[in-house]
């Protein structure tokens, strides 16, 4: 693929050289510096989709369009009025490379993009509504040249790309369909354009382009209906359908997805499948928007030479505002953030699983039953699939609006039931959500620790007093002693194979990683660990602090290792980890009374497990076989992620405990 740029190329906003090779926003048609992209991300993918040149997946016509837009300064549609010198005398000018992000840069491309502040106004002589009537007239004869900005500039003041032609009798993508413009079909499409949409004969752009000799470009419109479901199934197991040989939907599988039998995830299936088209629509678009996220966090983090894990500046913990959604799809979008990878896989399979069902029209219930094959981990299903035609959640016109029994089913109730991770948990969430740096954070809570101590002397002799089963301290004083090696020493005196689940406290086994589990709902931080039976006593603060800074050493050098491509160090480093959390769930009492505590725990200890098992995929079974380390990269570091999320939780709760 050739993604080289004809020439040395600036960000498009701070005129900062674009490092080799840096990102593109695909929907402005500009190549942005990593400062500027942060800014970009921030602001959601309503406003900028961006992709980076190098480590995003990229169709080859869809890089060209990108490249074809910045060669022919598609930029100046966003920045045209401050071309203009009386605006210069104004004052108004655009970021300097060796401006801060913020307030400057940030301000400048939220004016620039966000307001379109710069972007040629259109003399406003008539009401909108012709307006915007002439210019997607407009845009319906452009896209039949290869004048790809006049289009966009269309598409920036207002045209619409599903604008049908009551002249014509069809769309902008069916026009350029038929006349092979795949760069001008690529760029409606990123405007929305529906490749489904039928002309006053009945036909569809796939089948216009088809029909005129143009084989690649149908071809790329089909993916592009499937691009939702394919989008998904690529998140998680690498793979895309084979569109040309009439499969459609590849649909993965949870290795012990028998745990999802409860009726519990029985009743939030049936609400999956009883959501109206429209709903299930809005939500496979939000999980959409939430694997891009996770994606493009994965690049950021593989791209930046910075040694912290995230900084503030340039973190996306969540999705972004869109002010054209509803508050209450807003919240539901930002607690996807809440998911841990395996609940999120699960999530997004019964969604590709109900996509696949709309599509062929099935009853509820009917190719979602509990027979389903449970591989180990999660393996793609082939999935022959002969059905033509339209993409599962584009299909409006399927008979699904369903209004079962017990009444309309909201996505805000929905969601309530899927994510509640979220609520009483806010707290420990807000921490993450700022986490500007694990160890700055770990600090912090460890003086609070201290101060505490030292505010409650009588408390810390209560909670310090031998009923810990690690009443030493284990892991030395300081930074953890023995440094990111220090993992390997304890090891050895404990008998856990280190590859082996079977390894774990079996209290902890059992239904922990459903993506429905409740469990975090209930609030328990009232103490009743501490009293009673010593069994149920809970570690000292600074205990568990020390373990959760080793967790956090062995995290950090793994991460490390990602940035630096070093994928043979994965396994050790995953070793070291495993170690560090089963000494951390020592430390807690074998049958926590909490819920929340339980939850906690379960979700340490299972993604320390699902850790070491997407590790090992680095070694190939055969010598042969590929391996695709991105993939595995990125799974790696949502795992190593959801780990200190627990530490983070365990910490919380034992302060919280301790102070009550
Ligand atoms: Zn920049």
């Amino acid at each position: 693929m050739s993604r080289k740029m004809t020439r040395a190329e600036v960000c498009a906003d701070c005129s900062a050289p674009v490092s080799d090779p840096g990102w593109a926003s695909i929907n402005r048609g500009v190549l942005v510096c990593d400062e500027c992209c942060s800014v970009h991300r921030s602001l959601g993918r309503h406003i900028s989709l961006v992709k980076h040149l190098r480590h995003s997946q990229w169709p080859t016509s869809l890089i060209q369009m990108v490249q074809t837009l910045v060669s022919n300064g598609a930029n100046s549609i966003w920045e045209h009025s401050l071309l203009d010198p009386a605006q210069i005398q104004s004052g108004k000018r655009k970021a300097n490379p060796h401006d801060k992000v913020h307030p400057t840069k940030a301000e400048f491309i939220k004016a620039k993009y966000q307001m379109l502040s710069f972007v040629h106004r259109m003399p406003c002589r008539e009401d909108d509504n012709i307006m915007a009537t002439d210019l997607s007239r407009q845009l319906h004869s452009s896209v039949r040249t290869g004048n790809l900005e006049t289009s966009l500039r269309l598409l920036s003041l207002g045209a619409q790309a599903n604008y049908f032609n009551p002249d014509k009798g069809n769309t902008p993508l069916h026009v350029a369909a038929k006349a092979g413009q795949t760069l001008q079909a690529e760029l409606l499409v990123v405007y929305g354009a529906d490749p489904g949409a039928v002309d006053a004969l009945g036909q569809t752009p796939v089948e216009c382009a088809r029909q005129a000799g143009h084989t690649d470009l149908a071809d790329r419109l089909v993916e592009c209906q499937y691009e939702l479901t394919d989008r998904l199934t690529f998140y998680l197991c690498g793979r895309k359908p084979d569109h040309k040989s009439g499969q459609h939907f590849v649909i993965p599988q949870m290795a012990d997805s028998s745990l999802d039998l409860s009726e519990f995830a029985k009743a939030a299936k049936k609400k999956l499948e009883a959501l109206s088209n429209h709903l299930f629509e809005e939500l496979a678009m939000d999980v959409y928007d939430e694997v891009d996220r996770r994606e493009t966090d994965a690049v950021w983090l593989t791209t930046q030479n910075h040694s912290k894990l995230v900084t503030d500046r340039t973190a996306v913990p969540f999705l972004p505002v869109n002010p054209e959604y509803s508050s209450t799809r807003n919240q539901g979008r930002q607690k996807l953030a809440r998911f841990n990878a395996r609940e999120f896989a699960t999530l997004i399979i019964d969604i590709l699983s109900d996509a696949k069902r709309r599509q062929q029209g099935t009853a509820p219930g009917d190719s979602m039953d509990d027979d389903d094959v449970h591989d180990y981990d999660i393996v793609p299903s082939e999935d022959e699939d002969v059905t033509p035609g339209n993409s599962a959640v584009k299909s409006r016109a399927k008979s699904m609006d369903s209004d079962l029994s017990d009444g309309p089913i909201t996505l805000q109730e929905y969601m309530e039931v899927k994510s509640a991770l979220a609520s009483s948990e806010a707290k420990v969430q807000r921490l993450l959500k700022v986490n500007s740096d694990l160890g700055d954070e770990l600090r912090r809570l460890r003086q609070e620790v201290d101060k505490l101590h030292r505010e409650n002397s009588t408390l810390r002799e209560q909670l310090g007093s031998g009923s810990s089963p690690y009443p030493g301290p284990h892991g030395g004083g300081g930074g953890g002693g023995g440094g990111g090696g220090g993992g390997g020493g304890p090891s050895a005196s404990r008998k856990e194979p280190v590859y082996q689940a079977s390894g774990l406290d079996s209290s902890l086994d059992g239904d922990y990683s459903s993506y429905r589990e409740v469990g975090l709902g209930v609030r328990c931080v009232e103490g009743e660990e501490s009293e009673g039976d010593p069994s149920h006593a809970l570690p000292s603060g600074q205990d568990v602090i020390r373990k959760t800074e080793q967790i956090t050493k062995n995290i950090q050098e793994l991460l490390r290792s990602a940035q630096e491509c070093k994928h043979e160090s994965f396994v050790p480093c995953s070793s070291k980890i495993h170690i560090a959390v089963s000494e951390m769930a020592a430390l807690f009492p074998k049958k926590p009374r909490s819920e929340t505590l339980r939850a906690s725990l379960r979700l340490m200890t299972g993604s320390a497990l699902r850790l070491q098992s997407e590790c090992m995929k680095t070694i190939p079974a055969d010598a042969g076989d590929a391996v695709d380390l991105q993939l595995i990269t990125q799974q790696v570091i949502q795992c190593a992620y959801d780990i200190a999320k627990a530490a983070r939780q365990l910490v919380t709760f034992t302060t919280n405990a301790a102070n009550a």
